[in-house]
């Protein structure tokens, strides 16, 4: 039974800030304390907006409610999300409670143990928020990248000759047998996408990630009907139900569910479900070492993203020792839980 919840806000900085208006990520921990004196570690996650909102969800509804209940994350999620439903289908309450979600599994023991890991290893993806960054950084920054399986960087720039232009270049550096993706993070409206992806065709790319905004799903659909390149899109659907539309629709090749934004490993599960039945591939959104043990145990292979300098254990966000080790492109368990830090 659980019989505390108490949380602490950490805010870290970026050792290269994802913009002007992203400097730091925020955590939220989570420790979730039994009757039989057990505690298991959780964390919500927001790189930029409502940490404090975030919180204090946590502190005060999901507290007050989670309060005796059985320490079964399932019913516990159930419980807690239709309580929490006048706030929203997703957001920040999602968000906030997979903070107890991520604790309550915790108590189970490390991921891949407890869900069974289907493979040895990973690929891992060089991923650059770099939209901000001069073409001769983001040369720089492919070159640091070189050897890595796969690569992604940011398009939607004021012009459609910038993007080409900035493609061309990490494509050129990288070689054609590292797969390229881009990600438009929702900036293009129909137009602007169809054209955009009609011109980087010729740069063979692995996908395009969020070319419209994540509710348009009928345009979605549409645009992957109408070019041949893959889509991937998912980071900010926040719902079983929405990733049920999305596929329904064939509105993406790969789905991305970030396990935090949708609740926690609970609903990150049964999205899993949904997605196998239609045949599309899970690949977990950021969250490096938290999405890495999920994919060693998903039933379709995936790669994993790596934001330079920014996994979970860069940020000094996590304890030693780390659950997963990262080396030569590809991420392994090591048997050990994630410890959050303090
Ligand atoms: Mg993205």
């Amino acid at each position: 039974m659980i019989t505390d919840l108490r949380t602490t806000l950490r805010s870290v900085p970026l050792t290269r800030p994802w913009g002007a208006d992203v400097p730091a990520n925020h955590v939220v921990r989570v420790e979730v304390e039994l009757a039989d004196g057990r505690i298991g570690t959780g964390a919500a996650w927001t790189p930029q907006i409502g940490a404090h909102a975030v919180r204090a969800l946590l502190d005060h509804d999901i507290r007050d409610a989670a309060l005796g209940l059985p320490a079964h994350p399932e019913l516990v999620w159930d419980r807690l999300s239709a309580h929490l439903s006048e706030a929203g289908r997703g957001g920040l309450a999602t968000i906030a409670l997979a903070g107890l979600d991520l604790a309550l599994w915790d108590l189970r023991g490390p991921l891949t143990e407890v869900l069974g890991e289907r493979r040895p290893e990973i690929p891992v993806y060089g991923s650059g928020v770099n939209l901000h960054y001069s073409l001769d950084e983001l040369v720089a920054q492919a070159e640091r990248w070189k050897g890595l399986p796969a690569v992604k960087i940011k398009v939607g720039r004021p012009t459609l000759a910038e993007d080409v232009e900035r493609v061309a270049a990490v494509r050129s550096v990288i070689g054609p047998d590292t797969a390229l993706m881009v990600d438009a993070n929702q900036r293009w409206d129909r137009f602007r996408a169809r054209r955009a992806i009609e011109a980087l065709a010729e740069f063979d790319l692995f996908w395009v990630e969020e070319p419209l905004p994540a509710d348009d799903v009928a345009g979605l659909a549409e645009l992957r009907r109408r070019t041949g390149v893959p889509l991937a899109c998912g980071e900010n659907v926040y719902s079983v139900h929405g990733f049920r539309d999305l596929l329904a629709a064939g509105a993406c090749d790969v789905v991305q569910p970030n396990v935090v934004r949708v609740g926690g490993i609970t609903p990150f599960l049964r999205i899993c479900t949904v997605a196998d039945a239609f045949g599309v591939p899970v690949y977990p959104h950021l969250l490096t070492e938290i999405s890495g043990q999920l994919a060693l145990t998903l039933r379709q292979p995936a790669m994993v993203e790596h934001v330079e300098d920014a996994a979970l254990a860069d940020l000094g966000l996590l304890a030693e020792p780390y659950p997963v080790e990262i080396s030569g492109g590809r991420l392994r368990a090591t048997g050990h839980p994630t410890r959050w830090a303090r």
